[in-house]
């Protein structure tokens, strides 16, 4: 039994070495924890701030009992861990958060929409599909133009298509490569926004102010942040997050990504069980930032204080971006956040910068 609040100088073990859980370890660094990495890379970003890297892929029974062993608590960076690293890190005894339900729920897309709609956390209607007839059907059902995403694995825009007619669902299934789907309606949004939330180890929740978030080519860009809001949308993010966070029992930080509706009304697009991209504005535009609320949460020490210390614009650095990184420096108002990575490849996120400006600007 590990015994909470950990006490400094106790390891936290990650699940997943790249930049999230690069900054995870440098925030446990600053607690005064040791952090164990488990990634299939051995240069990965995390490695470099690591107190240990153990180089193995994710399901290795033998590496996932070393990492038990090294570890008072576990956590991971990314929501794809498979399931049964999960439960052998449970079945020798290890302590995870967030739990295997949460990581369950946010790996497939039908279960995560039917979840969020039992838990009072509105999305748009969508049908599961597994074969062109039930395909066809689900686009008949939601009426085209549709989006048919498949079920498992898609990120940054990755396993997407839209189709315009039923007839097209056998070309729409090829190119999102077959495999179980998802049909959805169209969100006719104006903005995406995302709400970062915290729940600790007695339950208290911790809300940051939500980020306003513009894509490129899938990937996200820029978030800016806080977003300006009406108080009822404001009011109707903090009830779905908390919504969110009480159903699935969670501790540790949590991303809901959402569209905001032309009339205000919100509704989910996705929940990432984990720290986020579009959370990296709090690292210098906030009291205390997502990654060390992570480790509070999962370390079982009370949550800090949420509250935006300045505007904060976050552009990330993809690519050849990072290339700009002399001008960036000198720079006053840039905060510079480079992720170690050894080689620019396109779409690759490689860092980023916070802009900030003051609040009563
Ligand atoms: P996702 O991988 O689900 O986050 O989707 C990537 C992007 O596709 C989102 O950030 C939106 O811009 C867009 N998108 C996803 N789902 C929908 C939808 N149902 N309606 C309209 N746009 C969507």
């Amino acid at each position: 039994m590990t015994d909470f609040p950990l006490a400094p100088g106790s390891t936290i073990g990650i699940l997943g070495g790249g930049q999230l859980g690069r900054m995870l370890a440098l925030a446990a660094a600053r607690l005064g924890f040791d952090v164990a990495i488990l990634d299939p890379e051995p240069d990965c970003p995390a490695s470099r701030v690591a107190k240990t890297t153990i180089t193995a892929a994710y399901d290795d029974p033998q590496a996932l009992k070393a990492l038990a062993e090294a570890s008072d608590v576990i956590t991971f960076e990314f929501e794809n861990v498979p399931a049964r690293a999960v439960e052998r890190l449970l079945d020798v005894g290890a302590e995870v958060a967030p739990n295997a339900r949460a990581l369950a729920i946010a790996q497939d897309r039908v279960d995560e929409k039917t979840f969020l709609n039992g838990a009072g956390a509105p999305t748009v209607a969508f049908a599961a599909a597994d074969d062109v007839a039930s395909l066809a059907l689900g686009i008949e059902t939601l009426g085209a133009p549709c989006l048919i995403k498949t079920r498992r694995d898609g990120y940054d825009g990755k396993g997407q298509t839209w189709v315009e007619h039923a007839s097209d669902a056998a070309a729409a299934l090829a190119r999102v490569g077959s495999g179980p789907v998802i049909v959805e309606a169209p969100a006719a949004f104006r903005r995406e926004l995302s709400v970062i939330a915290a729940r600790g180890r007695s339950g208290e929740i911790a809300l940051y102010p939500l980020g306003e978030n513009h894509h490129e080519g899938g990937i996200l860009r820029r978030t800016q942040a806080p977003a300006e809001l009406t108080d009822r949308t404001r009011a109707q993010a903090e009830q779905i997050a908390a919504r969110i966070l009480g159903a699935l029992d969670y501790v540790g930080v949590l991303a809901v990504e959402l569209f905001e509706l032309e009339d205000g009304q919100l509704l989910v697009n996705e929940i990432a069980p984990r720290v986020h991209n579009s959370g990296h504005w709090t690292l210098d535009g906030c009291e205390v930032d997502q990654f060390e609320q992570q480790i509070r949460a999962v370390a079982g020490w009370p949550l800090g204080p949420t509250q935006a210390l300045a505007h904060t614009e976050m552009i990330n650095l993809i690519g050849d971006d990072a290339e700009e990184w002399k001008r960036l420096i000198a720079e006053p108002a840039a905060r510079v956040w480079l992720y170690g990575k050894r080689e620019a490849r396109p779409g690759r996120k490689m860092g980023h910068v916070n802009r900030l400006r003051p609040l009563k600007d």
